[in-house]
């Protein structure tokens, strides 16, 4: 497998028509949207946790699938979607024991978890092989209906001149082979169209995020911002190589996201963008260490059914929250604004903070320059109208009122409890509330 991979970790216009359409409730007499928008646990529905983005022995990660399956279902998730780079777990594959990521730890690992009737070896000009299990293979093993959902992905593995351009595909049906692009733009939207293709000619739900925009410093706000048809991305990816926060040069993942929202509710008249959290894991051996481990990030979401379809209809419609460690009971959006409730846990302190953009923002935007002036290819500098912090609050509860003139709001919830074993070293747990159109998306016209 390509070192590359190893650092890694996606339209019709009917499509396009009908995810819009979710996304833009009808006004009411008032002029505002009256979706009042209630998530929490109920008699219907209940918060499902899981994780979006995994790797295997089948690509470059350094563990059997049915071995993460089982780390996952042991770890208190709900779902696990698998998305290996630019194949699914489908064909027949040996693999020589002492060549593969995990060598013989792992093998050995396998062979104790799983004893009898279960691991296919054989010894091929005295090298040990062991056969990959397929998905299908281990859904029947491990997976439990209503209680433990696997799902097939593929991280759609592609890139721009040397920038890697990653999508992840969920509860994909048939491989997407990467289709590149003249510009990170158009490699983004080429995959995303291919996703969205294979959705309608299948008839089932696939759901395409963007990954890690800061892993080698290869995506824009400005790129993902225009595309259409992928309106979600990882605000936090737990990968440690993939500078989530930014640096002096790059905008963070969550300047992003403010940057791409106030661009969409206004210029480009297009859809929210949702933050997921996943964690692109790849190595599952030594845990916690500063690898790319299991568990540190991940999405809840309120649905009525642990199936990818109900997973899916409830992710496109911001039923759901990210999370590296902070577990929320209930987020309300409604006309008046965001509340939000914490499951606050003992001797922990939780700071909410309610970020956004109004109406009236300036636009304007400046290039990042070298110490030669030369421009550089990132994101540009905006002003601080776009992301403000609207109100800062600590405790386990919190709400942010309309005062008329925000295009969105979203939320973030700071804990004081360092995170176990962190994408960054010094992170807190912390949670990120999708953003809530306000009132001031009516007056930019974008409440359509
Ligand atoms: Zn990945
Ligand atoms: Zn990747």
């Amino acid at each position: 497998m390509s070192r590359h991979w190893r650092w890694c970790c996606a339209a019709s216009l009917t499509a396009l028509v009908s995810l819009a359409c979710l996304w833009n409730p009808p006004a009411n007499s008032t002029g505002f949207s009256a979706n009042q928008k209630i998530l929490a646990a109920n008699n219907a529905e209940r918060w499902y946790r899981g994780n979006l983005h995994t790797h295997s022995l089948w690509s470059d990660g350094d563990e059997y699938l049915e071995m993460i399956a089982v780390w996952y279902r042991d770890h208190k998730y709900d779902f696990l979607c698998f998305t290996d780079h630019n194949v699914l777990q489908r064909a027949e594959r040996w693999i020589d024991v002492d060549k593969s990521a995990g060598k013989l730890l792992a093998y050995d690992k396998l062979r104790t978890r799983f004893p009898e009737n279960w691991v296919e070896d054989r010894m091929v000009e005295g090298r040990l092989q062991v056969k990959l299990k397929t998905f299908d293979e281990v859904v029947q093993k491990i997976a439990e209906p209503g209680k433990y959902l696997l799902v097939q992905g593929e991280e759609i593995t592609d890139k721009f001149q040397k920038k890697p351009i990653h999508m992840n595909a969920t509860n994909v049906q048939e491989l997407v082979v990467p289709l590149g692009g003249e510009s990170v733009y158009e490699v983004i939207q080429n995959n995303t169209n291919a996703v969205i293709a294979q959705r309608e000619r299948t008839g089932q739900p696939i759901f395409v995020h963007l990954n890690h925009p800061n892993f080698g410093w290869a995506i824009t706000a400005e790129d993902l911002a225009k595309v259409r048809g992928e309106n979600f991305f990882e605000v936090y990816n737990g990968h440690p190589g993939v500078n989530n926060r930014g640096d002096d040069i790059h905008a963070s993942t969550e300047r992003i996201w403010d940057i791409i929202l106030a661009k969409r509710l206004t210029e480009l008249d297009l859809p929210l963008m949702y933050g997921i959290a996943t964690d692109d894991g790849h190595d599952y051996h030594q845990i916690p260490s500063r690898k790319s481990e299991p568990g540190r990030g991940w999405v809840m979401v309120l649905a009525g059914e642990l199936t990818p379809a109900s997973l899916i209809e409830n992710l496109e419609l911001g039923r759901f929250y990210a999370s590296s460690g902070v577990t929320l009971n209930r987020v309300v959006s409604d006309e008046k604004g965001l509340t939000i409730d914490i499951a606050g846990e003992s001797d922990v302190e939780y700071t909410v903070e309610f970020i956004g953009t109004r109406s009236g923002f300036d636009p304007e935007s400046t290039p990042v320059v070298d110490k030669e002036g030369k421009e550089l290819n990132v994101t540009r500098r905006y002003s601080d109208e776009i992301g403000t912090t609207f109100a800062k609050s600590t405790g386990t509860s919190a709400s942010y009122q309309f005062t008329g003139d925000e295009l969105y709001v979203r939320a973030r919830i700071t804990s004081t409890k360092i995170h176990p074993n962190p994408s960054a070293v010094g992170d807190f747990e912390q949670a990120w509330v999708q953003p809530a159109l306000g009132p001031g998306a009516k007056k930019s016209g974008t409440d359509r």
